[in-house]
């Protein structure tokens, strides 16, 4: 018999060498990606690095200057935003305050020719989606900012778009309520099975709902991976600093060995990473390592193992934080969970210590 053949994975957005300018300002500078159907995909960086324009190319409210974008093989430039299948959700909700969430969420299907019926039958079921059908009749200044989030997903959804995009859709919402809503936003997106582009300047958000992550800056892509990825494996300075907290050590190349690189971290100290990249003896470059792949002990425990005092230590919730001073001036964090700190114990400030490296705890940085 026959065995399954596995499909690569329908590309829903290919970005071709796209470049935007407005003037002299240029906001994306040679952008190419491919989004796969039915992923959760999200655009992180800082503010002003391009995500908006990019999103906004996407959507068709604006043109590229330079290179193309395919939306399931079709290229569109010029095609206007209602004829593509995308629809947006904005920050700001954009919700039409004297019309009632039913017809709120019935406006965009109504308005890409479904009768008032259809239209009214679509909403109830985005609706329910939602969990939000008992404040059908209600107006918008009615609901609670959680509540008229999950109205303008509603009405985002209801055309049946094959991408909606997601324009910092949580940054008005309080803390609580953003968690709650990243697990709700998650959940909708496998339950759809629309591709969802979603953009936002919060590494941790980024990293709790994506599949992957293309991570900008400047408008240019750093670095496009699976999210875990992007933590485990940052490419560049700017991912391993921009993505959770991480330990940045300037190091020179020593020796390159079959796919590993002996790197001089001092007069004393060497360590020895895997590198990916072409690396060649005498490069000055950094390793990464982040805080809670490094325990502390009185005596060497790992190959990888450098001397030096503690500083300061920090209670950081599930975590203490300890920073840690190198005979030559360089400072470490060190993370240890609480559930860990009965075994391996703490040192107060003063105390001489061992920083120990997990293995593979080092992440080479190209550049
Ligand atoms: P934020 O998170 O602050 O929204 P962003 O990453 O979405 O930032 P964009 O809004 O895409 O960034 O802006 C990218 C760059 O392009 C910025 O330098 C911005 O000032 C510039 N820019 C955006 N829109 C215009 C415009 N209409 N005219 C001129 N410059 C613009």
């Amino acid at each position: 018999s026959k065995g399954a053949v596995s499909t690569p994975p329908r590309i829903a957005i290919e970005i071709r060498n796209a470049v935007k300018r407005y003037g002299h300002v240029t906001a994306l500078k040679q952008i190419s990606m491919s989004i796969k159907d039915n992923e959760f995909f999200t655009l992180l960086g800082p503010s002003g690095c391009g995500k908006t324009t990019l999103l906004r190319m996407i959507a068709g409210f604006e043109g590229t200057t330079e290179g193309e974008i395919f939306l399931f093989g079709r290229e569109i430039e010029g095609l206007p935003p209602f004829q593509r299948p995308v629809n947006t959700v904005f920050q700001n909700y954009a919700l039409f305050p004297h019309m009632t969430i039913l017809d709120n969420v019935a406006f965009g299907p109504e308005m890409r020719g479904s009768t008032k019926n259809e239209a009214r039958k679509k909403a109830c079921e985005m609706l329910d989606l939602v969990q939000l059908s008992q404040f059908a009749n209600r107006k918008p200044g009615q609901l609670s900012g959680g509540q008229q989030q999950r109205v303008a997903l509603a009405r985002a959804l209801a055309p049946k778009p094959k991408v909606l995009l997601l324009d910092e859709p949580l940054s008005a919402l309080d803390l609580k309520l953003r968690k709650a809503m990243q697990i709700e936003l998650k959940h909708l997106q496998r339950e759809t099975g629309i591709t969802f582009i979603f953009v936002t300047h919060d590494q941790e958000e980024a990293l709790t709902m994506s599949d992957r992550i293309a991570v900008m800056s400047e408008g240019e892509l750093q670095q496009l991976d699976e999210a875990r990825d992007i933590y485990e494996k940052p490419r560049n300075t700017f991912v391993a600093n921009f993505i959770g907290e991480t330990n940045l050590l300037p190091i020179t190349i020593d020796a390159v060995h079959s796919g590993e690189a002996r790197c001089q971290i001092s007069q004393h100290h060497t360590l020895t990473c895997a590198c990916e990249g072409e690396v060649n003896i005498g490069d000055t470059l950094h390793v990464s390592i982040r805080p809670e792949r490094l325990y502390l002990s009185s005596k060497p425990i790992e190959t990888e193992c450098l001397q030096g005092q503690v500083q300061e230590n920090m209670f950081i919730g599930t975590d203490l934080s300890t920073r840690i001073r190198l005979p030559d001036g360089t400072d470490f964090t060190v993370r240890t969970p609480n559930s860990e700190r009965g075994r391996k114990c703490i040192f107060s400030p003063g105390s001489d210590v061992f920083v120990n490296m997990e293995q593979g705890a080092a992440r080479l940085l190209i550049d």
